[in-house]
């Protein structure tokens, strides 16, 4: 039973992050008004409103305009359920679960913005911070020391890294998102997960970097942006935080 709880609410959260996702980048209200077509503006009927379900029933496309209807949407959707139901599994209906699922929902939609527009919105970043910290306050899994020294970590060190990046390459090669953004994985995760953040998304970075200017052949110093790289390795933090720091000090 819970989990169908966990799974619905889940597919709701996720509905809500398509919408953030769509309108904070363009200042719009994200309550007012409802759902509507990005192609044709038609609103969305409430039947055609159910998340993953109504994608694959309307085939991916708008009933009014039949133009297609973003991919982005069913798989938002389907990666927040899962998100919804695997924190569900290892934490209960309780505050844990609450807490985590914000943060987890809150990296979603900081990593689909920063895919399109290369920015990390403030208005995720700043109040993740507050959330954190307090939250650590409430929740047994995390001391409010080890939130606050992880919320100065993340912020400190990448800040570190710009800096020096700036003053050796007299360019930007990390935005201010990403230090919020690290700062907020910090404030939610504890020191120990900043410096395991860090480490897989500069590995997860390099890699796909690499990768792709392989494939495209090109200076991508400006084309990939690091949010999404950060937010999967806060994941993997959040998901075997414990277990891969356990292994390395081999205990
Ligand atoms: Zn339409």
């Amino acid at each position: 039973m819970g989990e169908v709880i966990a799974i619905v609410f889940g597919a709701m959260v996720g509905s809500f992050l398509n919408v953030c996702i769509s309108r904070l980048p363009k200042e719009e209200s994200i309550v007012y008004p409802g759902s509507h077509c990005p192609r044709c503006g038609h609103p969305i009927r409430f039947y055609d409103n159910i998340p993953i379900v109504s994608y694959l029933l309307l085939k991916g496309k708008c009933r009014d305009c039949g133009r297609s209807i973003s991919i982005q949407y069913p798989v938002v959707e389907a990666i927040t359920v899962l998100g919804s139901l695997l924190l569900f599994t290892r934490y209960g209906l309780s505050l844990s679960y609450l807490f985590y699922f914000a943060f987890f929902s809150a990296l979603v939609v900081i990593t689909v913005i920063d895919l399109y527009h290369q920015i990390i919105p403030n208005v995720i970043s700043l109040p993740g911070i507050v959330v954190g910290l307090l939250g650590s306050l409430v929740i047994p899994e995390i001391a409010f020391w080890d939130s606050v020294i992880g919320f100065l970590l993340g912020g400190g060190s990448l800040f570190v890294v710009a800096t020096s990046y700036q003053w050796l390459f007299k360019r930007e090669g990390m935005g201010g998102g990403d230090i919020k953004l690290l700062a907020m994985i910090g404030a939610f995760l504890g020191w120990k997960a900043v410096i395991l953040t860090i480490l897989l998304s500069s590995l997860l970075g390099s890699v796909i970097g690499i990768g792709v200017m392989l494939v495209k052949g090109k200076d991508l110093k400006y084309a990939i942006p690091f949010g999404p790289f950060l937010a999967a390795g806060a994941v993997i933090a959040l998901a075997w935080g414990q277990r891969i720091i356990s292994w390395y000090l081999g205990v």
